[in-house]
C-alpha cells in the first residue's frame, strides 16, 4: 500500500493496515516535522478514535466542554454526558500529534519517506498502480494507493477527487499567543462573529487553550456568508483578538496568522486503484469544522477493507464510509447555506444557545456527537433539521446569501 500524505489521514491508515501485516509505504512532501494550519481541537468523538489507534494522549491538554459564547449569552457545557465517545476531549497542537501518529505508523512497521511529493501512477486503462515522483524519477508500485493529501491539490486534481463546485466549504485562519489561562478545561467558540462590513459571519471565532503556555486563537467562516469574496480572514482574526484579548491577558502572536481551506465535499472518493481519505475525501463536519476525526475514522475503514480484500477496497470504502457519513455531512451543507442567511443566522442562534438545555443539544448536534443506540432529544432534533433542511434545501440554495 503507498499512501501519499502523513497527516492524521494518512497516518490512520499506515498505522491500521501496518499492525495487520501490510507493507505500508507514506510519502510526504514535507520535512520531518511538519506543521499544518490547524485549531488542534479534538472533540470526545476524535479523542476515541485515537483510543481505537491505541494514541497515549498524556501529552495532550485534556478538554471537558465547550464555552459557547453569543453575544451576551455564555453557555459553558460538559460534553454530553450520554455521548458513546466519553467525556474526554483535547487540545494537542498539530506538530505534536501529528509527529506522535507518524512514530505509531514507523513502529508498526510502516515506512515514511520524508521530503517527497509524489502523483499517483496510472496504467492505460486509468488503473492507480502505484506513485510516482516527478522531481525523483521514481516509481512505486502499490497495490492500493491512498489519497491522504489534504485539501485538494495536484494529485486529487488528477483524478477527480475535487470539491463539489456548488457545495459550501470552509475557510479559517489561526495562530498562537501566550495566555495565563493556557490551563482552561473548556474550548470556547463565539457564534456572532461580524465582518469589516457588518456582515454576520456563519463560522465562529476559537480560543483553545493548549495547557503549553500558549492558546490556538482564531476564526473561521462557511463560503455561504454574504460577501464572503470579500472577507478579510486577518482583519476578522484581528477583530475577534481584540473582543477576548483582556479577558485571556493574551500576548502578541507567536507567529504569523495562517489560513487554510476546510473541503466538505469530493466529486469522486474512489477508484480503480485508489481511494480518498480524510479531507482529500471532503470528510470535515460542516457544522463545526472537526476533521481529524473523520481523518482518523477513514483512514482506519479504509485500512480494515484492504485487509479483507484488498481489490475490492475502493468501492466497499465508498459505500461504507458513504452510509456512516453521507447523511450527516450533506444535513450539514444544507445548514450552512441556511445560516448563510443573516437574519436566520441571528435569530437561529438566539434559539441555540436560549437555555442550557438547548444548548446541550446544539452541541450534540453540532459535534457530531449523538448516540445512535439511545437517540434522545438531540437525535430528533436532528432527524426533524434533516428533513426540514431537505424541504428547504433548493430554496436556500437559490437564495444564496453569497456574494
Ligand atoms: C484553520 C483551521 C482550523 C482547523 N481546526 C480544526 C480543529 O480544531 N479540529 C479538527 O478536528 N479539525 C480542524 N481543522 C481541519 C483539520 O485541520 C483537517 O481536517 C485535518 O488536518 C485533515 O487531515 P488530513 O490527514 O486529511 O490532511 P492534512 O493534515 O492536510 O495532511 C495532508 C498531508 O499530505 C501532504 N501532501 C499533499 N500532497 C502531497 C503529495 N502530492 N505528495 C506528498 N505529500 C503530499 C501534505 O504536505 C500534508 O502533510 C481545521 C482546519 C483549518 C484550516
Amino acid at each position: 500500500m503507498a499512501v501519499i500524505g502523513a497527516g492524521p489521514a494518512g497516518a490512520a491508515t499506515a498505522i491500521q493496515a501496518a499492525r495487520g501485516g501490510a507493507r505500508v509505504t507514506v510519502f510526504e512532501k514535507a520535512s520531518p516535522g511538519r506543521d499544518k494550519v490547524c485549531g488542534d481541537g479534538l472533540t470526545p468523538r476524535a479523542v476515541a478514535a485515537l483510543g481505537e489507534l491505541g494514541v497515549d494522549l498524556a501529552g495532550a491538554h485534556r478538554i471537558d466542554g465547550l464555552r459557547m459564547i453569543a453575544g451576551n449569552t455564555r453557555r459553558e457545557l460538559l460534553w454530553p454526558a450520554n455521548n458513546r465517545f466519553g467525556p474526554h476531549g483535547a487540545v494537542w497542537p498539530r506538530r505534536a500529534l501529528d509527529r506522535h501518529l507518524v512514530e505509531a505508523a514507523t513502529e508498526a512497521g510502516a515506512e515514511i519517506v520524508w521530503d517527497t511529493e509524489v502523483m499517483p501512477a496510472l496504467a492505460d486503462d486509468g488503473t492507480v498502480v502505484g506513485v510516482e515522483s516527478l522531481t525523483r524519477g521514481e516509481r512505486w508500485q502499490a497495490d492500493l494507493v491512498v489519497l491522504a493529501t489534504g485539501a485538494p491539490g495536484a494529485a486529487a486534481r488528477m483524478l477527480g477527487a475535487e470539491r463539489v463546485d456548488s457545495e459550501p466549504f470552509g475557510l479559517a485562519i489561526r495562530t498562537y499567543a501566550p495566555s495565563p489561562r493556557h490551563g482552561d478545561r473548556h474550548l470556547e467558540a463565539c457564534l456572532t462573529l461580524r465582518g469589516a462590513e457588518g456582515g454576520w459571519v456563519p463560522g465562529y471565532g476559537w480560543m483553545f487553550p493548549a495547557g503549553d503556555g500558549t492558546v490556538n486563537i482564531g476564526v473561521g467562516s462557511m463560503s455561504t456568508m454574504k460577501g464572503f469574496r470579500r472577507l478579510n480572514l486577518n482583519q476578522l482574526l484581528n477583530d475577534y483578538r481584540e473582543l477576548v484579548a483582556a479577558e485571556w491577558e493574551l500576548g502578541d502572536y507567536l507567529e504569523r496568522p495562517r489560513a487554510w481551506r476546510l473541503p466538505m465535499s469530493a466529486v469522486r472518493r474512489h477508484g480503480p486503484g485508489w481511494a480518498a481519505v480524510g479531507d482529500a475525501a471532503g470528510l470535515i463536519n460542516p457544522m463545526n469544522g472537526e476533521g481529524i476525526d473523520y481523518g482518523l475514522e477513514s483512514g482506519m475503514l479504509l485500512a480494515d477493507l484492504f485487509m479483507d480484500d484488498p481489490a475490492g477496497a475502493p468501492g466497499a470504502y465508498d459505500r461504507v464510509i458513504g452510509e456512516r457519513f453521507d447523511g450527516f455531512l450533506r444535513t450539514g451543507r444544507r445548514f450552512s447555506f441556511l445560516i448563510g442567511h443573516p437574519w436566520i443566522l441571528r435569530n437561529g442562534l438566539r434559539l441555540a444557545v436560549g437555555t442550557q438545555a438547548v444548548a446541550n443539544i446544539t452541541l450534540q448536534v453540532m459535534g457530531n456527537l449523538i448516540d445512535g443506540d439511545t437517540p434522545g432529544a438531540a437525535s430528533r432534533v436532528l432527524s426533524v433539521a434533516d428533513r426540514g433542511l431537505k424541504l428547504a434545501d433548493p430554496l436556500l440554495r437559490r437564495t444564496r446569501a453569497a456574494a
